[in-house]
């Protein structure tokens, strides 16, 4: 027997027709690439998100097609995001920091129709104009005194003007929820970049779990600041669950400094701020040396690789700021799991529950998760047997986008294999080790490279550290620690850091070498790319060897 209940498709538009219905007098801040703030709110955005619709379908967008976005966080990205997907096209984010193949390949790939870009990719995209045959034409995101030059765009449409032909008296189109929303490629540290393509479904549930109060647990009272790029896995999400509460949404531009954006915080009084570590890194500098305080910040969320403990500390030490680690991936849109405590962890020391927090946190309802060993024999959710993760539920692909070969991740036995190595325990915290390719197998054994680079950035004359295998005629391979001291740290020495990891790390795991180096290699995306590492170093010869 079938329900009698309304049979409403979940779509991406009733996220912001709510937002401007019910919070519409909620601001909405931009630090714009010109340099001043703008200012304005829900209701406002939701009229020119409609606008853009209008606009689109004046240039013959259809239900389906992709548009790119190279764009910072601003709110006239949040138009497009409502707009395109409100409409019925797709958002393709692109991450500017992709190699120039990797941006050729993926506009080219997605099919792209147009290029929405901000006026900081003007150069880049009119650099290779000529490598994008099907896109039909390309709209800055300036008002016309801010647009480029003729000759140096040919043809490039001003959104602003755009959006003045048009009245904004439009009502959201209703579709199939499991029409594509949204694109998105993964940085691709080895081959091409994968799309994953996420449906209007899929990005409504995974906005209901992120608000819940064991995800980010967001309230219309809060003012969020996403520095996580919207052009890496939708931001995490934010621009969508800030509309699903209707909270004020504090967007940084291009200026992810540390000064910058310790302004914002402080200013715009957030409350809840979400980035990878890098950027953590480079606030935690500056307010040391600036002195800062952060009054009215809430909570952190650092995710996208691992926290060190050393920044938790920190953060909530020093700051009085709770973090909340968090996982998850492109492929998973990407919320997998965030760390929050359950009741019975109230009666930790605060040491034990630092401890807990190195988890990359508990698993959400909506993602089912188990690890398998080599012969993907599933293994006890102990907290002490490793393999490799395994997920599935209705935020994460089913395939990838567009692929003729099937992809290795492809999820046969209706599992996604997310290529991460971890422990589980009964309550469902996941204690990441490694990327399946990234883990040091030593003698038969795995040495976890991310527990040698978290405790190795402990030590304060230390600003970054790698692990990675290098070969060993006797075990296989064995741990290189590569390590970028900080400025005042020019003098530490192999001995100093070997002597600070004993007694913090298993004796067999230490490693046989220290390297320094003045840098390290990074994605597109700010992560450590081990694959690049393992490259400068493949000749390395370890003095055990
Ligand atoms: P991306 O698709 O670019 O977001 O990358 C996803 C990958 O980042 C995951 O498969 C993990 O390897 C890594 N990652 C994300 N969050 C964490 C975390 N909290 N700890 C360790 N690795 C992480």
């Amino acid at each position: 027997m079938l329900a009698q209940m309304m049979d409403q498709p979940l779509l991406i538009s009733s996220l912001i027709g709510h937002a401007a219905k019910w919070h519409g007098d909620t601001e909405i801040v931009t630090r714009t690439l010109e340099g001043p703030i703008h200012r304005y709110d829900w209701r406002a955005a939701e009229v020119r998100a409609k606008k853009f619709a209008q606009a689109l379908s004046r240039l013959g967008v259809k239900h389906g097609d992709r548009i790119g976005t190279i764009a910072w966080n601003t709110y006239r990205h949040v138009e497009a995001y409502y707009g395109v997907a409100g409409m019925g096209a797709v958002t393709h984010t692109i991450n500017p920091r992709l190699f120039p193949e990797q941006l050729e390949y993926i506009i080219n790939h997605a099919d792209d129709q147009y290029l929405v870009i901000d006026t900081s990719f003007v150069d880049l995209v009119a650099g290779m104009r000529d490598k994008f045959p099907n896109i039909r034409g390309i709209i800055v995101f300036a008002d016309k005194a801010n647009m480029p030059s003729e000759d140096k765009l040919p043809g490039a449409l001003c959104y602003e003007e755009l959006l003045e032909l048009e009245h904004g008296d439009y009502e959201w189109p209703t579709f199939d929820e499991n029409s594509a929303a949204a694109l998105c490629y993964t940085s691709g540290t080895t081959g091409n970049p994968k799309g994953a393509l996420y449906s209007h479904r899929s990005t409504v549930l995974h906005t209901l779990t992120e608000i819940a109060p064991d995800c980010m647990g967001l309230a219309a009272r809060d003012t969020v600041l996403p520095v996580v790029p919207m052009f890496h896995v939708n931001a995490w999400g934010l621009p969508y669950a800030t509309a699903a509460v209707g909270c004020k949404l504090v967007l940084p531009g291009r200026d992810l400094d540390g000064k910058s954006i310790y302004e914002l915080l402080t200013q715009e009084k957030v409350s809840f701020t979400a980035a990878v570590p890098t950027i953590w890194m480079m606030l935690l500098a500056h307010m040391k040396e600036a002195n800062g305080k952060l009054d009215d910040l809430e909570r952190v969320v650092i995710g996208g690789s691992a926290c060190p403990r050393a920044m938790m500390e920190t953060f909530q030490d020093e700051y009085d700021v709770q973090v909340l680690h968090a996982w998850g991936m492109t492929e998973m849109s990407p919320l997998g799991t965030v760390n929050t405590p359950k009741a019975k962890h109230d009666v930790l020391s605060k040491t034990q529950k630092v401890d807990l927090q190195q988890s990359a946190g508990r698993v959400l309802y909506g993602v089912d998760m188990k690890i398998v060993d080599e012969d993907g024999i599933t293994l006890p959710n102990d907290g002490e047997a490793t393999g490799e993760l395994k997920v599935r539920g209705p935020w994460i692909i089913a395939d990838y986008f567009n692929l003729s070969e099937k992809a290795p991740a492809h999820a046969e036995d209706g599992w996604f294999s997310t290529g991460d190595v971890c422990a589980i325990d009964q309550d469902g915290y996941i204690w990441i080790t490694d990327r399946l390719k990234d883990v040091i197998k030593s003698g038969g054994e795995w040495i976890s490279s991310i527990d040698l680079e978290n405790v190795a950035v402990g030590h304060p004359k230390v600003a970054e550290a790698a692990a990675i295998g290098v070969h060993h005629p006797k075990w296989d391979e064995r741990p290189l620690l590569v390590i970028v001291p900080t400025a005042n740290g020019q003098d530490l020495t192999k001995e100093d850091v070997l002597g600070y990891l004993e007694g913090k790390i298993a004796k067999w795991w230490m490693p046989d070498d220290v390297a320094f180096a003045e840098d390290l290699p990074h994605t597109a995306t700010g992560k450590l790319s081990k694959l690049q590492l393992r490259q400068r170093f493949k000749d390395y010869k370890l003095p055990t060897a």
